[in-house]
């Protein structure tokens, strides 16, 4: 990628557009005191980490919540992880709650409760990849560092008019670079933030603002005409449905609920007695519903079964820790969003029943 715009006018274009637009968000607030001018590091490590793959507006009340909940990295390295999981419940991506919390422990035991404010170090704690690295140093320490993620990634291919794939490895090496060279000298942490700002706000994947656009006249998609074809649309993967059937098993008003394995999806939460496959034999029970759940790179068929306990029916034993619970008392359990939505589906038939 050649110098195709003056990077000083870029960085003065945007930071004056950032000054005026940027969107008061709670991580963004410095710590109440009169010297600090940049945001808690702590507050932006937590926000980096639940803003992966996940909308602003959705993370806005978590991000409160959880904050609530755990004032400080102290507070939240000592916690229980069930907790920490009953609060991250709903937002998906359970893994960055125990990445979350582990990253806490490492600063709290290696570097006396101090987020590191270097990359290689911040690169070295459990769960932090390079575009966390670098949002934690540019942002919360304004080092030179620079930020790649889609939102940057599509104004860099727009600025640039690159046809190929951002996700691409040669192309993705490239936009890294130029990350890197346009960055500022000075403010590089509102820099990073603003480009993330523009592709949220203006540069959208779909019908971009270019009229609102604070870099409009160096933007060469934009005077090829190409800004809606860039980047180029991926192809659909087929995805795989995977077919579970849950096992509603009670005794009277208890119900009984399984914690899954400490690895893999929805790791250490809870759920209803699951069985995975389609059933082989029969269930000695009534099915209620059926539930369809989709991620990014799978769906799941979710039948699920009424069951009265004592009934004759080999339910696996997988070594995990099993409970008899109220369902009122399954509050208290982090639930992966199905077993949450079969709670919710109990909970109705028995209003419904009287
Ligand atoms: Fe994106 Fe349009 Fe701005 Fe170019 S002019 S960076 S396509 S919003």
């Amino acid at each position: 990628m050649s110098d195709l715009y003056n990077q000083s006018e870029l960085s003065r274009q945007l930071l004056k557009w950032y000054d005026c637009a940027k969107r008061d968000l709670p991580w963004r607030t410095p710590p109440k005191s009169p010297r600090a001018t940049r945001p808690d590091p702590y507050h932006v490590l937590v926000s980096e980490l639940m803003l992966q793959q996940t909308q602003v507006a959705t993370v806005i009340p978590y991000f409160q919540r959880f904050l609530q909940a755990f004032p400080t990295m102290d507070k939240l390295a000592q916690a229980d992880p069930q907790q920490v999981l009953r609060l991250w419940q709903g937002l998906g991506y359970y893994r960055r709650a125990n990445n979350l919390q582990a990253a806490a422990r490492a600063i709290v035991a290696e570097h006396n409760g101090k987020i590191p404010d270097d990359l290689e170090t911040l690169l070295k704690l459990p769960g932090i990849g390079r575009y966390t690295a670098g949002a934690i140093a540019s942002i919360a320490f304004d080092r030179r560092v620079p930020i790649l993620e889609g939102n940057v990634a599509r104004v860099l291919c727009r600025l640039d008019a690159v046809e190929s794939d951002p996700q691409e490895k040669t192309t993705l090496a490239k936009l890294w670079l130029r990350a890197e060279q346009i960055l500022p000298s000075k403010r590089v942490g509102d820099f990073n933030s603003a480009l993330m700002e523009l592709g949220a706000t203006v540069c959208m994947p779909h019908h971009p603002a270019c009229l609102a656009c604070p870099l409009q006249k160096m933007c060469r998609a934009l005077a090829q005409n190409l800004q809606d074809r860039i980047p180029p649309p991926r192809r659909a993967k087929p995805v795989p449905m995977h077919h579970r059937q849950v096992l509603c098993i009670h005794r009277g008003n208890r119900w009984l609920i399984e914690q899954r394995p400490t690895k893999g999806r929805w790791a250490g939460m809870w759920q209803f007695v699951t069985v995975e496959g389609n059933a082989t034999q029969p269930i000695p029970g009534k099915q209620i519903g059926q539930i369809k759940h989709a991620l990014t790179h799978r769906l799941y068929q979710f039948d699920v079964w009424l069951i009265v306990a004592g009934k004759t029916f080999p339910v696996p034993i997988n070594g995990s820790p099993r409970k008899w619970v109220t369902l009122a008392e399954l509050d208290q359990y982090p639930l992966p969003r199905p077993h949450q939505r079969v709670a919710a589906m109990l909970a109705e038939r028995h209003r419904a029943n009287g």
